[in-house]
């Protein structure tokens, strides 16, 4: 039920809500989702699906996570206060024993690298492709390249171009390169106007928009912090290379882990900075 009202066709359900939330703020609006559902999932992990089974054997299977979220785990336990290390012992003393297990059984056939499986890689691509192929399905019917037109946001390059080119529309098409286009223009202004005031001849105030534009313009270039931006082999950054809007333009949406996602979606929702 929860399902249905979420991937209902009409731009209106909580994924739609969501990529609106993200287009009315700044920096690339499919990167601040990423951001903040990465963050999430990984509090998640710690504080509720610590002893989840179903959790708990895939991360045994993978032994852990990648390199890039294992970091992230000790980062966020360092700054959060109210995260202590009891999820992370859990979580460690059933991946350290499997591992033991495996020393024990070592061969040199026996080897292998931890390092190429992480659930919260493979969730982040899930939720990636919901919110691009949501993103591409709202832009006329729901009103959303009209909000985007008139927001501070700008897509980063990666899912400019993921979205560009899954637009059959060539009109749909060319007004987004246009409204894309200007953002590019004015962040260049903005970039000139900052560097143009540090002159202590100036007496202009630099705006807002202005002190914050050097970091729009790595964003636009590059896209926000996030492993589905910095790592080269992820599932995700795999699985966009292949024609996946298609096929989750087609609604196939019968996949069981992207059900889980767009739950997770819902739960992760609203946006707060
Ligand atoms: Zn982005
Ligand atoms: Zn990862």
């Amino acid at each position: 039920m929860r399902l249905v009202e979420i991937v209902k066709n009409d731009c209106s359900g909580i994924v739609y809500v969501s990529i609106v939330d993200a287009v009315e703020g700044h920096g690339c609006p499919i990167c601040r989702l990423l951001v903040r559902a990465e963050e999430e999932l990984m509090k998640s992990i710690l504080y509720e699906q610590v002893n989840d089974p179903h959790t708990r054997e895939r991360i045994r299977e993978s032994l852990g996570f990648c390199p890039y979220h294992t970091w992230m785990i000790s980062d966020i336990i360092s700054r959060e206060l109210g995260i202590d290390g009891l999820g992370a012992s859990i979580i460690y003393l059933d991946i350290l024993s499997t591992y033991m297990n495996n020393m024990n059984n070592l061969t040199r056939s026996t080897l292998r690298d931890y390092n190429n499986k992480c659930i919260i890689c493979e969730y982040l691509g899930e939720f990636e492709d919901i919110y691009l192929s949501e993103f591409v399905k709202c832009l006329s019917n729901g009103g959303l390249l009209g909000k985007y037109r008139k927001s501070e946001a700008v897509l980063c390059h990666k899912r400019f171009s993921l979205i560009y080119g899954s637009i059959d529309d060539e009109e749909l098409r060319t007004k987004l390169y246009a409204i894309q286009i200007g953002k590019i223009r004015k962040t260049i202004m903005e970039l000139q106007e900052y560097i143009r005031k540090q002159d202590y001849r100036v007496t202009e105030e630099v705006s807002p928009n202005e002190a914050r534009a050097w970091r729009k313009a790595i964003e636009i270039i590059k896209g926000a912090r996030t492993s589905a931006n910095i790592l080269e082999n992820t599932p995700a950054v795999k699985k966009n290379n292949r024609h996946i809007l298609t096929s989750l333009l087609g609604k196939n949406f019968h996949d069981t882990s992207l059900i889980i996602s767009y739950n997770y979606i819902e739960h992760i929702w609203p946006l707060t900075d």
